[in-house]
């Protein structure tokens, strides 16, 4: 199972109509330069009063965004347009202790691991053919 991991900016909204319109506001700003945006979260509100009326609202809000999915564009920018079939090939990992890359379109003939075999597909006590440590110590590249 892959875990989600999100990263959070905190940014404030404005507008003068409502508290709901200052939010998206700053989705929408957000959203100009980070990809992925899944939730928000409103850490605080407040209003200025100019002549006894409601001015403008101010909404600071946390905007979370999926990490992983951040970073498959970003590649996407990297290799240009031509290369975009690329985001669908099997991710490879790499062993934190050794360096060892494990590719799944070469799989991993000293275990037996055929050709095309996912990395989150290999059995849970496969090791790394090179130091022999667990699939825990592996990092998606
Ligand atoms: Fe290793």
């Amino acid at each position: 199972m892959e875990e989600a991991v999100y990263k959070v900016i905190e940014i404030v909204g404005s507008s003068k109509t409502s508290v709901e319109d200052a939010v998206q506001n700053a989705i929408n700003k957000t959203g100009k330069t980070v990809r992925n945006i899944r939730w928000f979260e409103v850490a605080g509100t407040r209003g200025y009063i100019e002549d006894g009326r409601i001015a403008y609202w101010q909404v600071h809000v946390k905007i979370g965004f999926h990490v992983d999915q951040q970073m498959q564009e970003e590649n996407r920018k990297e290799t240009g347009s031509e290369n975009k079939s690329n985001l669908d090939e099997p991710v490879k990992y790499r062993c934190l202790v050794c360096g060892y890359v494990y590719d799944p379109s070469k799989g991993d003939p000293t275990a037996g691991i055929k050709e095309g075999t996912s990395f989150e597909d290999l059995p849970d006590d496969w090791r790394c053919p090179e130091c022999g440590v667990g699939k825990d110590q592996f990092e998606r590249m």
